[in-house]
């Protein structure tokens, strides 16, 4: 029965972590509009992107959950299969349906693909007020197991275990892809997050692996810190973070603290790494259904996304063009929407990061 928890949770077979090693030239990239606001900041992303000449031919895919054979939810098998080929998406946001038994569309486009890495690099941007300035790090959280493995059962009448589930595999991969991505990133150093102290055995292995992987990449710097004290330090100063990683539960919640530190979710962007070189970037915030159609959204999260893909992708030199464009237009405070404190369309900030390109 153990064992095939274990499989369920980390999604059977254990593979390193895939890397990008994609060739110049035009590739594939399955755009998921999403719903809501989804397709206007989608077509945003769409024309910043044609300005700034990026190699990415677009494949749209919609993606709902279907009732597929013997009554599991899956995704449609078009996107399935066009996600499988080009191996990286684009993702807008989602809406899951309330109906009872309807799944998040999230967790089953994680199950899907397996996505087991959520990366979320977090930096100030000039000119936009927030509480602090010069934040630059990011969270990589552990996205398969820990306290959201689902093991739930009742005990006794009025008594209920929630089993935490930290695995020697999925420990491991995570903490490769921490020092991969700082490697790949020009990042200086890695922090393990835990609480090994108090769950001796679970943090303990999941610290345990840490360690052992940085052994393997003597040219970033690694230290391990203290949940707890994590969250002291990163309030008093979050300039000394770099690349925390850390088991799922812990990123869930630092992940969206340290997104508040630099403006919120209408600025942050993410990335869901999977098996087999599948990868997955989206904006964190949801369908915005008050402002859909409006012309009021912000693209500024989506476009970050994909400025975060194209790094994925080794076009770091196209995905820093689109993100100094971005930052620019937001640091001169001319042509802002509405969430970001002025007055303008999403199609006019769209239109001025073009111009700037
Ligand atoms: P939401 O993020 O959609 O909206 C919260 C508030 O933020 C709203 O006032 C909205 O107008 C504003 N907002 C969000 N994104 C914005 C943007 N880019 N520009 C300007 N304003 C923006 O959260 P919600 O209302 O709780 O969720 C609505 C739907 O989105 C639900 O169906 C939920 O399931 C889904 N959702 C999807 C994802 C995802 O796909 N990643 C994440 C969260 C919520």
């Amino acid at each position: 029965a153990w064992r095939s928890m274990l499989t369920q949770v980390v999604g059977g077979a254990i593979r390193r972590p895939a890397l990008s090693s994609f060739s110049r030239g035009m590739q594939t990239v399955t755009l998921i509009p999403g719903d809501g606001i989804g397709p206007e900041i989608s077509t945003a992303v769409m024309k910043i992107f044609e300005a700034a000449k990026a190699p990415i031919r677009w494949e749209e895919r919609n993606v709902m959950a279907i009732k597929g054979p013997g009554g599991r939810w899956m995704i449609p098998p078009d996107a399935k299969e066009s996600m499988d080929r080009s191996k990286i998406g684009l993702k807008g946001p989602l809406k899951t349906p309330i109906a009872a038994g309807h799944p998040s569309m999230n967790l089953l486009l994680r199950k899907t693909f397996d996505l087991y890495a959520n990366v979320r690099p977090c930096v100030s941007i000039e000119g936009y007020k927030t509480p602090y300035t010069d934040v630059d790090l990011v969270t990589i959280r552990e996205n398969t197991e820990g306290e959201y493995s689902g093991i739930e059962h009742v005990i006794v009448d009025g008594v209920v275990q929630s089993i935490k589930l930290i695995t020697e595999e999925a420990s491991r991969r995570i903490a490769e892809y921490a020092f991969e991505y700082a490697r790949n990133n020009q990042r200086n150093s890695v922090t393990a997050i835990h609480k090994a102290n108090i769950m001796r055995m679970s943090d303990g292995l999941f610290l345990r692996k840490c360690r052992e992987v940085a052994e393997n990449y003597k040219d970033i710097k690694f230290t391990e810190m203290y949940l707890d004290t994590v969250c002291l330090n990163m309030v008093q100063d979050p300039t000394q973070f770099d690349v925390l990683v850390m088991p799922n539960l812990y990123g869930d919640i630092l992940s969206d603290l340290c997104a508040g530190l630099i403006g919120g979710l209408g600025v942050t962007p993410s990335g869901n790494i999977g098996a087999n070189g599948v990868a997955i970037f989206e904006s964190v915030h949801g369908t915005a259904p008050d402002i859909a159609g409006l012309d009021f959204a912000n693209p500024t999260a989506l476009l970050l996304s994909a400025v975060m893909m194209l790094r994925h992708m080794g076009l770091h030199d196209c995905g820093n063009k689109i993100q100094t464009a971005c930052f620019d237009t937001i640091k001169d405070k001319k042509v802002l929407t509405k969430d970001l404190g002025g007055n303008s369309k999403c199609s006019e900030f769209t239109a001025e990061i073009c111009r700037r390109i």
